[in-house]
């Protein structure tokens, strides 16, 4: 007995892409948001480091304790901000990296297919609405 082919089986005939429980059209969407997602934050990873430059070359003309806390306290928000920032540049890489492997769309704690709407809102998503 045969059946029709689908665009899996096709891609898997072409040897295109490992299996995926999305569907292509869902994958291919997500596949771009995280890449311009990730170069957003790429952008924003390097605007904070070249901020931390301009900090530490600034003149330090303090001769007291506490003269050069409000750059120590920005360069303290700076490093907070930048671990958020690489936080999300990484379960961003952490999705590319599902997607490459044929992974991407299974929940992580059920294993059940993640729905296609939460993928497209959030496409770095590693569980399904139902899992906490
Ligand atoms: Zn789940």
């Amino acid at each position: 007995m045969s059946r029709r082919l689908d665009d899996w089986d096709l891609a898997d005939r072409e040897g295109e892409r490992p299996r995926s429980p999305v569907t292509p059209d869902v994958l291919v969407a997500a596949e771009r948001i995280l890449h311009e997602r990730r170069a957003v934050l790429l952008g924003e990873v390097g605007a904070l480091a070249r901020q931390a430059a301009d900090v530490g070359a600034r003149p330090q003309y303090g001769k007291r304790i506490g003269d050069h806390t409000p750059d120590a306290v920005e360069s303290r928000k700076n490093a907070i901000v930048e671990g958020a920032l690489r936080a999300r540049l990484a379960e961003v890489d952490a999705a590319l990296e599902r997607i490459a492997r044929g992974s991407y769309g299974r929940c992580a704690r059920c294993g059940r297919v993640i729905d296609a709407e939460r993928l497209r809102a959030l496409p770095w998503a590693t569980a399904c609405v139902i899992c906490p």
